[in-house]
């Protein structure tokens, strides 16, 4: 299997390098190279019986001979014959078929029977002797995908050379597994995914191959949950008045959800084997309060808490709200980002090693070796899957125990899926929003209805409400399809709102100015915040009730919901106005989101329309590079569940399956969360 390709008959320095450049190497990298789709030509017709489309016939050739017509190109042409029939075959800049064909032996042609040049004829059909086992004729032929310079036939000649090794690979799974699940053999499956007999045999074949991934990939989440189990991380014990009267000082009364998953992570605090947990809930949920709740426990009991954010708008709005929760406690704040600098970061790194800081806000800025601490207790990842796995590492390795980790995310995600992608982590869902929310109304407006909705804004802004403008470019683009926040903050600032304060925000400013608007918009200074979708993520100002989405068909559907759960963040009513670029049809994504305001039912249209790829967080997806296994089919990835439950618990020795162990260690490096 890790044999290199090149020593495999009929591959060439020259093909080596084509294959090596579609990322296949060896030859195990073949063996499991997919075919797209199969070409059913396993049925031969007698050529009297021939109706145009897909045949296969078994003929002699008659007559054969080959014409120069214009720029160089030479046409082939030859009389085929069986006992019924004859037809004509022609075949466009192939000439050697004249010497192939030659001698009367009896050939399986597969081809395009084609009405062309003012007759039926054959189109360049593969031809291949009766007395050769056939390879690119008179079967369900595979079709690869295209390797650049490389042709597909050439790819079944190799895989033909590699049949007879196919046929006697050890399985790569414990036979318990493949006889408990009804599974093909690994050599019967690599035979029917590039020999298949029948088109059932193929779908078998996948089967297999998608059980196997999952599989491998569940496994690899148990066993990094059972290594987790054995570490030993910090006892935070739970204090009880200290909590409730954290609990009484806040403005609000917790939701039931929200006191559910705060108990949840006290209880793991007080395990000696870290926590591990992630909190899942839906944008405006309040993921916030409970973080800062369990990072209060942990300060009580001296141990620091390190709070990651993807944005630096992000990380000094939480320092804020924090502040604000926690400084009547004597609980200091710190916030470390980019932008922090010179002398103030001196100190704060200093404050920091010595412990005289309890919570740390940071972006990035957080990992870098030069940030030390006294007693690192407390992990929390805000919007965790912006981060890769290195990042979070990274953090999590600055205390010299494995301190307790809280990922957050305002991406639901299905349960099937949270099993796959999650599986080694507990998880809390904050399936309710505080109880004064009213939901968010939406409406797709029409592009040519404008006027109407800048009055209904503008009626907004008169009670006291601000409003986002959201654009998905900065600057206008040469083709101006679509709108750019720069346009657009001169279009409304002489337009529409020249009697409104406005305010423009994307990335490409810098920190300080990013701030300075933040600032402003969330004191109340302006009235309407022009912006790309920087504020995507996290950004909490209550008081604004509108969010405008321009080009909303430009949108995913997990951004939109994302989006406009910037607004509907207090008791008063908020509105999401999606405008699309063309005054079409809307598409289902914009009228998913018009009829529900639930993150979770959203999250499992998209999965429905897009596939489970852009769920994942970034970092991890690209690498877990799943080849058939589909995430979307839960009664597989149940199979899959319990077959790895299985397992674990029967004390299998994973080293005893070389394949299968490669595999597994590779999912648990790049899944691990430590
Ligand atoms: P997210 O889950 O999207 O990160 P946040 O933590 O930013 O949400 O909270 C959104 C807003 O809701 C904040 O202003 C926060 O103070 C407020 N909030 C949180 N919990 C409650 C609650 N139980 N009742 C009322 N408001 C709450
Ligand atoms: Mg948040």
């Amino acid at each position: 299997m890790t044999t290199s390709l090149e020593r495999v008959k009929g591959v060439g320095p020259k093909s080596a390098e084509q294959f090596a450049a579609a990322g296949i190497y060896t030859v195990g990298d073949l063996l499991h190279f997919l075919p797209r789709k199969y070409e059913d030509f396993s049925e031969v017709t007698p050529i009297a019986a021939i109706t145009p489309g897909k045949v296969t016939v078994r003929a002699r050739c008659e007559k054969i001979e080959t014409r120069p017509v214009r720029r160089g190109m030479k046409i082939t042409t030859a009389t085929l014959a069986d006992a019924t029939g004859k037809l004509q075959a022609v075949w466009f800049n192939q000439p050697y078929r004249a010497t192939q064909l030659k001698g009367g032996d009896e050939f399986f042609f597969s081809g395009v029977f084609e009405f062309a040049y003012n007759r039926y004829q054959l189109t360049n059909p593969s031809a291949e002797k009766v007395s050769d086992t056939p390879v690119q004729t008179d079967r369900i032929l595979p079709v690869y995908p295209a390797i650049a310079g490389l042709k597909t036939q050439l790819v079944r000649k190799i895989l033909h050379e590699l049949q007879p090794l196919m046929r006697m690979l050890p399985d790569t799974l414990p036979e318990e597994i493949i006889r408990q699940y009804g599974l093909m053999s690994y050599s019967d499956a690599l035979v029917g995914l590039h020999f298949p007999k029948t088109l059932q045999q193929t779908k078998d074949a996948r089967q297999r191959f998608a059980f196997e991934e999952l599989f491998q990939l569940l496994l690899a989440s148990q066993l990094n949950k059972q290594e987790n189990a054995q570490l030993t991380g910090w006892k935070i014990p739970f204090t009880q008045p200290v909590v409730k009267q954290f609990v009484s000082k806040l403005p609000f009364m917790l939701t039931a959800a929200q006191r559910v998953a705060a108990w949840d992570i006290l209880q793991d605090f007080e395990k000696s084997e870290p926590m591990n947990r992630l909190l899942q809930g839906d944008v405006g949920s309040g993921k916030t309060v409970v973080a800062g709740l369990a990072a209060r426990q942990a300060a009580y009991e001296g141990f620091q808490t390190a709070i990651m954010a993807p944005t630096e708008i992000l990380a000094q709005q939480h320092a804020e709200t924090l502040d604000t929760l926690l400084h009547p406690f004597g609980v200091r704040v710190g916030v470390l980002t980019g932008s922090v600098k010179g002398k103030p970061r001196q100190e704060l790194l200093r404050a920091i090693e010595q412990g005289e800081v309890d919570i740390v806000v940071g972006t990035h800025a957080l990992i870098q070796s030069t940030v030390a601490f006294k007693r690192l207790g407390f992990v929390v990842i805000d919007e965790q899957h912006r981060f890769g796995v290195a990042q979070r590492q990274a953090l999590l390795s600055k205390s010299e125990r494995m301190p307790h980790l809280l990922a957050m995310t305002a991406t639901p995600i299905p349960r099937s899926l949270a099993l796959t992608v999650y599986g080694e982590l507990d998880i809390s869902v904050l399936n309710e929003k505080p109880a004064d929310r009213k939901p968010i109304s939406t409406k797709i407006w029409s592009p040519n209805s404008r006027p109407q909705l800048y009055e209904e804004i503008d009626s907004e802004i008169a009670k006291g409400r601000q409003v986002y403008v959201v654009c998905n470019r900065i600057e206008e683009s040469a083709e101006g399809d679509r709108k750019s926040v720069e346009a657009e903050y001169k279009r409304l600032r002489q337009g529409a709102f020249k009697h409104r304060t406005i305010g423009l925000l994307h990335g490409k400013m810098s920190s300080q100015e990013k701030e300075a608007v933040m600032h402003d918009f969330s004191e109340g200074t302006t009235d309407i915040l022009v912006s790309t979708t920087v504020i995507e993520v996290g950004v909490n100002i209550p008081n604004a009730t509108v969010m405008l989405i321009e080009d909303g068909d430009h949108f995913g559907l997990a951004q939109l919901h994302q989006l406009r759960g910037r607004v509907g963040r207090s008791g008063h009513q908020s509105y999401c106005y999606i405008v699309p670029s063309d005054s079409k049809a809307p598409t289902r994504r914009l009228r998913e989101i018009e009829k529900s305001n639930d993150g979770f039912y959203l999250a499992e249209v998209d999965l429905q329309l897009r596939g489970p790829g852009e769920l994942y967080g970034r970092a991890q997806h690209g690498a877990l590079n799943l080849q058939v296994a589909t995430l979307g089919d839960t009664h597989q990835i149940q199979q899959a569940q319990k077959a790895a439950q299985w397992f674990v618990s029967s004390g299998k020795n994973l080293l005893h399956y070389e394949q299968l162990a490669k595999q597994v260690q590779a999912y648990q490096r790049l899944t691990t969360l430590n």
